[in-house]
């Protein structure tokens, strides 16, 4: 592939990211609110305001790279929030609710990791270091953020066991 056009690759994946992370900012505090665990909650909470820093990163990558920070709707991640949502309205016992919202929750960093991930590689391949570390960077919060939510649903499991 002629770099002109991963480099056009990387510039849409970077659109569509930015509008999964302004997204994710919306739907997080509703996921922090409808928590029962006060880990949870924290976790949610503090992940928001990654995000928040996410967004900033992905603005400095627009301007390294010369395109304006315009984002283009992720449709996957509207389809990953609005399943979440969909058992949000349903009666459920609050230690079922948290463990279906930490599902969801790994789901959407799945979601993250494998783009940022991709577009990390293309911002390698186009001579675009800076970009590339600053893709690093959130995909490293992305997967730790991802490690605590596992740990968080076991911890929630042997809770409810003793
Ligand atoms: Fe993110
Ligand atoms: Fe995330």
């Amino acid at each position: 592939m002629a770099v002109q056009s991963l480099e056009k690759l990387l510039v849409d994946e970077l659109r569509d990211l930015l509008s999964a992370e302004k997204q994710i900012t919306k739907a997080l505090p509703k996921m922090a609110k409808a928590a029962s665990s006060e880990e949870l909650r924290a976790a949610f909470e503090e992940h928001l305001t990654q995000t928040q820093g996410q967004i900033d990163r992905l603005e400095q990558a627009f301007e390294i790279l010369g395109h304006g920070a315009r984002a283009k709707k992720c449709l996957g991640m509207e389809g990953l929030i609005e399943e979440g949502k969909e058992f949000l309205e349903e009666e459920m016992e609050p230690a079922v609710r948290d463990a279906a919202l930490i599902a969801a929750a790994q789901k959407v960093e799945h979601y993250e990791i494998a783009s940022y991930g991709s577009a990390r590689t293309w911002a390698q391949e186009v001579g675009q270091p800076r970009v590339a570390d600053l893709l690093q960077a959130t995909l490293d919060e992305e997967a730790e953020t991802d490690r605590k939510l596992s740990q968080l649903a076991e911890t929630l499991v042997n809770q409810r066991a003793a």
